[in-house]
């Protein structure tokens, strides 16, 4: 299988990376793209001899040229939307985070190339016209993100279903106050009980956006209304999500914590091989499993995201600009915690909601709120 990564030196990058090499001969690796951590990517590039390469800056990219001359290194918007346009690839791993992943997505499914998405922000930004672009082209979007990943498992026919009920850990903040909340520390919040993940999607797991995004993801994956999606706090995170059927049936996909393997599934579905994670699933280990309620008033974020996904439009575009732009001052230290939420309502609030927008729309509201959320750090 010819496969590009896009991504390759982030959490899910690595990890897929390590899924190709515990299977040898399977997956050729016809282009890698990273940010800045060139010297990761070279040591990928020595490991995988890819064919392409892309970085962001053209600086990185000219000292990359000097050091591999065979390899055709690119850079920028540009260089990531040529890999995942190259009609070689079979399949793409589009693993990068944030707002990066919707132009290559977009791209991908031009050229007919099989989409394995962990970028989630890419079908909150635009899943609507994604999906049908996808549905068009016969193009598959595979879910990385391990609750949709659960769900693609469990999902037979969409019309027999009753609901579909995402699992979340609950983040290091579940048992804490409200208090604890407002004044918590980057370095608190950057500590995952169950996930070692990249830093936007930790902070968003800790404020329950990550679950906020999740349940808009689920909607445009598997086309389902928002009343029918229920989310439930399950802090082993073994059952990685659920369906329920009309008769009352429940199908859900368990498992220790791992992405290895839903990262593999996407890269080899519709089959399934020996993995990295290979080892009996044992209940008694897993033990207890408890399932609860998520507390609003402690991780408002969830009902913004419920909120921007049911009015749809260019909202859930201004939910997730906003969220990006706050947590990346989080993380710089220029606001709290809670202050990601109390800005991004207020950029919801303020935004006068445009539907069906086409995709110029979408990254012109997407650039506006974003100028407009950093004029207030
Ligand atoms: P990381 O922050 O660990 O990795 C992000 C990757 O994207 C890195 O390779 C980074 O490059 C690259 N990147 C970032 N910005 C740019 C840019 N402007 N141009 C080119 N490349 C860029 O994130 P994760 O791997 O944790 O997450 C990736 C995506 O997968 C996210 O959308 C996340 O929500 C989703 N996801 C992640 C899960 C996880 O377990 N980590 C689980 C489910 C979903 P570099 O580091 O070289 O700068
Ligand atoms: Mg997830």
């Amino acid at each position: 299988m010819k496969i590009s990564i896009l991504g390759s030196t982030g959490s899910i990058g690595r990890q897929a990376l390590e899924v190709v090499q515990k299977m040898p001969g399977f997956f050729e690796i016809i282009s890698l793209s990273a940010g800045s951590n060139v010297e990761l990517l070279k040591q990928q590039i020595k490991l995988v001899n890819p064919q392409n390469v892309s970085v962001k800056s053209e600086e990185d990219a000219i000292c990359l040229q000097k050091e591999f001359p065979k390899l055709n290194v690119l850079f920028g918007e540009k260089g990531i939307v040529d890999i995942a346009s190259d009609r070689t690839n079979e399949r793409i791993l589009v693993s990068v985070s944030g707002k990066t992943g919707l132009k290559p997505t977009l791209a991908a499914i031009d050229n007919n190339i099989d989409v394995a998405l962990a970028n989630k922000e890419t079908l909150v930004m635009a899943g609507d016209i994604v999906m049908r672009k996808a549905q068009e082209k016969n193009v598959k979007i595979l879910p990385v993100d391990s609750e949709h990943g659960a769900i693609h498992q469990c999902l037979k026919d969409r019309n027999e279903v009753e609901k579909l009920i995402i699992t979340a850990s609950g983040g290091p903040f579940r048992e804490k106050s409200i208090d604890d909340i407002k004044n918590a520390t980057v370095e608190e919040t950057l500590h995952h009980p169950r996930w070692n993940m990249g830093k936007k999607i930790t902070i968003d797991s800790a404020t329950l956006m990550n679950k906020g995004l999740e349940v808009i993801e689920a909607h445009h994956l598997f086309d389902m209304p928002y009343d029918k999606i229920q989310v439930v706090v399950h802090p082993q995170s073994i059952v990685h999500s659920a369906v329920e059927y009309v008769d009352g049936s429940v199908i859900a996909q368990l498992g220790f914590p791992s992405m290895h393997i839903p990262i593999q599934y996407t890269l080899t579905y519709p089959y399934r091989f020996e993995g990295i994670e290979t080892k009996s699933f044992d209940f008694v280990k897993a033990g207890r499993l408890d399932f609860l309620e998520p507390d609003e008033n402690k991780f408002p974020c969830l009902k913004l995201a419920f909120q921007a996904g049911k009015e749809g439009g260019t909202l859930p575009v201004v939910m997730n600009a906003a969220n990006e732009e706050c947590v990346f001052a989080f993380l710089d230290k220029k606001i709290s915690l809670w202050r990601i939420f109390e800005i991004t309502k207020k950029m919801m609030e303020c935004h006068e909601n445009i539907k069906n927008p086409s995709i110029d729309e979408i990254f012109e509201v997407d650039r506006i709120t974003r100028i407009r959320v950093k004029e207030l750090f």
